[in-house]
Formats: C-alpha cells, structure tokens, sequence
C-alpha cells in the first residue's frame, strides 16, 4: 500500500520541531521512506553551547545507485507557533475542518515532504523502482542559521558519491493556487552597515562639536537616490532594490551633539551583479560624497539562476499535466536553501500555496495537497520516461 499523503502529514505535524528542535519528525519520515526501500542516513550537524553533542537533525535517504538522479529537498523544521491560544485547533494537533488540514507545517512544508514521499511510493506501486536514482535532502536547519542544515548534508553527499543530476526543492512557490509559478532561481541579498562619526558636544557649541548626522543623511542620499539605477532588471529578475532598515543615533537628549551616526540597509540584488561588485558600486558612491565613513557588508547570498531547459521543461509540464495551467517560471521572493544546491546541479522550486506560511491557522486544502502528490509522481515519471 502506498504512502498516504494526508496521513503521513497528520503524523508529522503532531511533532512540534520548531528549528532546531525535530522531537520524532526526521523519525517518523525515515520509516516511511525505509518502508518503500529508501536507505535512510541520520546526519546531525552542529554543537550545543557546551561544544558536545549534535544538534541539527538531518536526513538523506536514497533509493537506487545509478543515475540519472533526482533529489528532492525539503525541511521538517517549522517556525515558532506564536501565540499558542490563537490557533483555532493547535499548531500541533492536526484538525480537517471543511477539506482543510490546519497545522504548523501544512504549507511550509511538511505537507510538501509527505506529498513527495507519497507520490514517490505511488510511483514505485505502479512502475516499480525507477530505473535511476531518487533522494530526499531533509534537514532541520532552513528556518533557523542554515549553517548546520542542507550545505553541510550536500558535502557530505559530495563525499560519498550522492550528487544528484537535478534537485526539485518543495518550498511553497505559488502565491494563491497550484499551478501559478515555480521558482528558477532568486535574488541575491547584501547587507550594509554605514557609519559615520564625528565629535560630541553640546549644541550651544557647535564649534566646539562635529555633528556627524547631516553627513550621514548626505551619505544616504547618495545611496538611496541611486536605488532608481541599481539597474532595470534583467530577462528573468526584477529590478535590484535597496531597502533601508534603521537609522540609529541613540540619542536621548536634546542638547547633545551625537557623536556618531549608523544606518543599516538591505539589497535584494539580480544576476546583474555579484556581492562584490556591488560592495565595490556602494562605496564608488560614497567616495564621490567625499565623506569619511565606514561601511560593512555581509552577502547572505549571491543571485542564481537555472536557465530553461530539459529540468525546468520537466516540471513545468507536470505541473500543466495536473492543474491544466503552465506555470510561470519566476525568481521572486525571499531566499532558500536552494541557494546552496545551485552550486552541485540544476534547481528548481516547485511546492505548495504559501499564502498561510509563519501564519497562526497555517493550513493548506487536502485536495491540493492531494494534487501536489500528482503533480511529483508526473515529475517522477516524465523524468524516468
Ligand atoms: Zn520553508
């Protein structure tokens, strides 16, 4: 008997694994997936503070040793509930109430992870295993640092000859109903810091005092009126945007110069540019300001992009197959952990509605999570035809 999608999801949503915590979730999956003849490897990454045991859980479980391989990844760690008296049934106690499910998880993405493996038990009831390879990449680190989750399971995987062919990632990529878009690639995201200083004092004094604030607000103006020419988007990004997110001066009184100034903005770039290059830009306006700053950046990841092809054709058919409507290919949103596997194979994203996603009454409808265990099953056969 295969896997049922609703069943499977019930049972893993009654885990409350709120990053990093898995508490049987990781569990319940591999026996599932060792039920339909996955090898399973438990791969825990990371240190408690005390520097001892492991602490993120993570899962790759693999059917077949030949290629061509296709890995599906995916998380079974969710976002903290909130307030617990404000979910109608429980983040943790799985309730259908007119077709349906509500839960922690339901869309974002346990109920991807059980779709997945139901459709690939389906697959296997009709056609047997396929003549190739399929994984599951599962950790329990996307919603937290993602430093202990799919990067570090992807080099262990490096390392005992599992790098798949293609990667399918089940993160919710449609706005409002099945069949909207899957995602080929995703922005990139810089983080700056500005700060500029100069010498305090009291305002009765000025002379005396070196107010760095209307240096600073110069300096951001040079950033953000160039926000407009960033550039003009490409063929498959919108356009990059710089977003400030603070202006801090922790001043508390009124007769006091500050003695320094800092702003913190954050850039969601396109293919156009690298972390560098853009680094490289920012300062190049800054310069031209003729101001003495200092400026910090962090790239939490650079833009990727899996070009359209025999992959991206794959899934998108599925999709049409299913829901009768072709998917549009898109790069927007938010990033995830698929920014690590565009470094080992073609990636694309293709899961649930993500319009309940970190919501209190997150849920999803069981004929759609019926209708994405079609649409991975047709992913599996179109691949293995
Ligand atoms: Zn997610």
């Amino acid at each position: 008997m295969s896997i049922s999608v609703i069943e499977l999801l019930e049972h893993l949503i009654e885990c409350p694994s709120v990053t990093p915590k898995d508490e049987g979730a990781q569990e319940k999956l591999a026996a599932a997936l060792e039920n339909m003849g996955m090898t399973c490897h438990h791969l825990p990454f990371g240190e408690d503070e005390e520097g001892r045991n492991a602490r993120v859980p993570n899962l790759f479980a693999r059917i077949g040793s030949d290629g061509p391989h296709l890995c599906y990844a995916g998380h079974t760690d969710v976002v903290p509930p909130g307030p617990l008296d404000q979910w109608t049934y429980g983040p943790y106690n799985p309730h259908i109430e007119n077709g349906v499910l509500y839960g922690r998880g339901a869309s974002d993405m346990k109920g991807s992870v059980a779709a997945f493996a139901a459709a690939l038990s389906a697959y296997i009831e009709e056609h047997g295993a396929p003549k190739g390879s399929v994984s599951m990449l599962i950790t329990g680190d996307e919603e937290g640092p993602a430093l202990n989750g799919t990067i570090k399971v992807l080099e262990w995987m490096k390392e005992h000859g599992h790098i798949p062919d293609v990667a399918l990632v089940g993160e919710p990529s449609n706005p409002d109903h099945l069949g909207q878009e899957i995602k080929i690639g995703r922005r990139g995201s810089l983080t700056g810091r500005l700060t500029v200083k100069g010498k305090q004092g009291h305002v009765a004094y000025p002379k005396r005092a070196d107010n760095p604030l209307p240096r600073l607000v110069q300096a951001l103006a040079a950033l953000t009126l160039s926000q407009m020419v960033l550039d003009e988007g490409s063929k498959f990004f919108q356009p990059s945007n710089l977003e400030l997110t603070t202006i801090d001066v922790g001043n508390t009184a009124d007769n006091v110069i500050p003695e320094s100034g800092r702003a913190v903005f954050n850039i969601r770039f396109n293919d156009n540019w690298t972390g560098e290059k853009l680094d490289k830009h920012l300062r190049t306006l800054l310069d031209e300001t003729g101001i003495d700053y200092d400026l910090k950046t962090t790239v939490g990841g650079e833009s990727f992009l899996t070009r359209p092809g025999p992959w991206t054709d794959i899934v998108q058919k599925a999709v049409k197959d299913v829901t009768g409507k072709t998917p549009t290919p898109s790069t927007t949103g938010g990033t995830s952990d698929a920014r690590f596997i565009t470094n080992y194979c073609p990636v694309v994203e293709c899961g649930a509605i993500n319009a309940t996603i970190h919501q209190i009454d997150e849920n999803a409808t069981v004929e759609d999570l019926e209708n994405l265990t079609a649409i991975y099953k047709r992913i599996l056969e179109l691949y293995f035809a």
